[in-house]
């Protein structure tokens, strides 16, 4: 089969799907899959459904519109604020949106007027991340403008945690979002039904029945693809941390002596550099991020260029032709699963 390909092992995704949800469904808490840290793959997308997610999240409007295409049906939502010229296509291919801008969303609900449907809206607060997100102080003005306009519809108020900031969400942050939330529904008479209280960095929190206040929606992608935590990197009880393998290519394999360590380019000198076996294999930092990739444990990378990647094979010269396996951090996954060089091949 051709390199570099990507064999993601959809059986392994629907398994930390089903676990993932199951264990926060026990704690009364939903989960969307968020498919953006693999292109929208519809494949990928399915299995998250089949593990038990009640809808999927992506950032870009073009992987909705591929998922779609594919025959994914489920409720899917825009987790990125959309640009003004996506309004239309929005309305037309997601339920979902999620907004931290009145222009914008008066922009919506126009659009959706004009598509003759009702669009459902997701008020983003600022929680302490500092990325996007409306100020907490200002969230009963965003609500009681989401319910004056014809063609929108209140789904909930959602916060970030850790995407700026290595920082993960706590407790007290989560009580600060619930309690401004119970006094905007009693000021405006109204009941908010969706609290989503941030992406994988939130599971540690949720899975050790810490008090999460209203949170009642968590937003998954890491943690069903990588069956990892992000923050600590710790394997997730239970979970798959091997569902994504790439396999590049040996293009030239030769025995090296060398008196000095590579310049710049060097990853790694836990190695001696003298007498080592080198694989120049054809995968570079145009198609990923290579300090996100593992190779077998008896190798290591020693640099890599746009196209070329350098390894240090211990004590076999590999052949040309041979495949090497790297399994993958977060970074690495969503620029190969985004690459248009780049196979991707499901196995079950
Ligand atoms: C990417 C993203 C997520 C998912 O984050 P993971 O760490 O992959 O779980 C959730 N919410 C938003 C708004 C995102 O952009």
């Amino acid at each position: 089969m051709r390199t570099p390909r990507v064999e993601f092992d959809l059986g392994k995704i629907r398994a930390n799907s089903k676990i993932l949800c199951e264990r926060l469904r026990s704690v009364g808490i939903d989960v969307k899959g968020v498919t953006k840290g693999v292109g929208g793959d519809s494949q990928i997308a399915a299995a998250m459904l089949d593990g038990g997610v009640t809808g999927l999240a992506d950032a870009r409007l073009s992987n909705v519109l591929k998922l779609r295409t594919n025959g994914i049906n489920c409720p899917i939502a825009l987790i990125r604020s959309p640009m003004h010229d996506q309004l239309a296509e929005l309305v037309a291919s997601c339920n979902i949106s999620y907004h931290s801008d009145l222009t914008t969303l008066d922009l919506l609900g126009q659009a959706a007027r004009d598509a003759n449907r009702c669009h459902s809206v997701m008020l983003m607060v600022e929680a302490g991340d500092g990325r996007d997100g409306l100020p907490i102080e200002r969230l009963e003005h965003f609500v009681a403008a989401v319910l004056n306009t014809p063609g929108l519809t209140l789904n909930g108020v959602g916060a970030n945690f850790s995407c700026m900031q290595a920082v993960p969400p706590t407790s007290a942050a989560l009580m600060v979002l619930s309690n401004a939330i119970e006094r905007v529904e009693s000021c405006l008479r109204t009941k908010i039904a969706c609290i989503s209280g941030g992406n994988s960095t939130s599971l540690p929190l949720a899975l050790a029945h810490v008090n999460l206040g209203r949170v009642n929606e968590l937003r998954l992608g890491e943690a069903i693809l990588l069956g990892i935590e992000p923050l600590s990197g710790r394997v997730l009880p239970g979970l798959f941390d091997d569902a994504f393998v790439l396999f590049a290519e040996v293009i030239e394999s030769s025995r090296k002596t060398r008196d000095a360590p590579l310049s710049n380019e060097k990853l790694n000198t836990e190695q001696s550099l003298t007498n080592l076996n080198q694989a120049v294999l054809a995968v570079g930092t145009q198609d990923t991020d290579i300090h996100g990739l593992k190779p077998p444990t008896t190798m290591s990378v020693l640099g890599a260029s746009s196209d070329h990647l350098v390894l240090n094979t211990g004590g076999t010269q590999l052949a040309i032709e041979s495949e090497v396996p790297f399994r993958m951090n977060y970074s690495a996954m969503s620029r190969l699963m985004n690459s248009p060089e780049v196979i991707k091949h499901a196995v079950n």
